[in-house]
């Protein structure tokens, strides 16, 4: 296994931005640059050896600063939609960027997927890794407290992408990381045929701007529930008001757990190559996102157009709008806490 360092240019700031080659004992490639803690491509066998990428992305910086739909990128300060980008903490309502809609998402006009992280590479025993650091100031995005963060990238040679979070504030502060890779395990085509198992039996309906209602939902009888296998595409246009609202999927599922532990929340196989991916994670949801908005705007490598569903999102997370839902699992982060979250993303194949 090996970690390979190249130069990947300039961030709008002038800031140098690397890009990171990691490969396993399996030959699965990843590649990681600092600039937003970025996953451009993960490269992974079908059942029978063959290499193709599973995730949607750029070869070049450029499109990154420009274009991209938040491909492979770390999220925060809050990912997700934040309503009308309101909240309290202490009595003082922060405003937030309004960057959809009425709504605050994924940490506003210049969040942690537009910044140059501190990347140091490192390796051990069977794994290999990537740590990133970046301190947001106080007030970065109008959010209190200077927060001091860390992700840590490993790949070992099992096929798993681990990813910790570790975050430490001097302010009370709202925060939720996550990581945002599209990914389609076919390599190509659109994602309609993927079967997904999630494991959750309730979920978080919105209203039609994406806004969770504050109702944690069964998904029984609905086509949110994909607690046995389901093809991804079977009930996707049924006449369902929350899959209307959101154009098909793009709902946060609340992972059957009831503590901080790692879990399996969702499992996708991919019927014609073979190939299986599990997301473990200690995070309470997940947004399964289904590449709706994806519109044929972005191209990748080789000309590759990103049209609306090639590609899917399992962002593990806390629920969304949690700062103004006192019911859902708190987002708070005072000083003195530790931060600290991991996921999971583990590669094989089936017959
Ligand atoms: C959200 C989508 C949004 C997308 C942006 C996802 O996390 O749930 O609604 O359009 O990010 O790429």
């Amino acid at each position: 296994m090996n970690i390979q360092t190249g130069h990947f240019g300039h961030s709008a700031d002038h800031e140098k931005v690397d890009l990171y080659t990691l490969t396993n004992n399996d030959g699965l490639q990843i590649k990681i640059t600092n600039y937003g803690g970025t996953v451009l491509s993960i490269l992974t066998p079908d059942r029978n050896g063959n290499f193709d990428q599973v995730t949607l992305g750029f070869d070049n910086l450029k499109q990154y600063i420009e274009t991209s739909p938040y491909f492979g990128c770390l999220v925060g300060r809050y990912a997700n939609r934040i309503a009308n980008g309101k909240f309290k903490l202490n009595g003082i309502e922060y405003a937030l960027a309004q960057n959809n809609g009425d709504h605050h998402l994924h940490g506003g006009q210049k969040g942690f997927d537009k910044v140059v992280w501190q990347a140091r590479k490192f390796s051990g025993k069977g794994e290999m890794g990537l740590a990133l650091t970046y301190q947001s100031q106080d007030g970065e995005e109008n959010y209190p407290g200077t927060l001091d963060v860390s992700v840590v990238y490993t790949l070992n040679n099992d096929n798993a992408l681990k990813i910790e979070y570790f975050a430490t504030t001097d302010q009370r502060t709202v925060l939720n990381l996550t990581n945002h890779t599209y990914f389609n395990l076919a390599g190509t085509g659109d994602i309609l045929g993927h079967e997904l198992t999630l494991n959750a039996d309730r979920f978080t309906p919105t209203n039609h701007t994406l806004i969770p209602t504050g109702e944690l939902r069964s998904v029984t009888g609905t086509p949110m529930d994909f607690t046995t296998a389901a093809i991804i595409g079977h009930r996707i246009e049924q006449d369902d008001e929350q899959l209307y609202f959101a154009g098909g999927y793009d709902h946060n599922w609340i992972i059957n757990k009831s503590d901080d532990a790692l879990v399996l929340a969702a499992t996708v196989f991919e019927p014609s190559s073979g190939r299986l991916l599990e997301t473990y994670t200690t995070q309470p949801g997940i947004q399964f996102y289904s590449g709706n908005f994806l519109d044929g705007a972005a191209v990748g490598p080789d000309g590759r157009i990103y049209h609306k569903r090639t590609g899917f999102c399992l962002e593990t997370q806390h629920f969304p709008d949690s700062p103004n839902q006192p019911h859902f699992p708190s987002t708070m982060l005072k000083p003195g806490d530790q931060y600290s979250q991991t996921t999971i993303y583990k590669f094989s194949s089936r017959q």
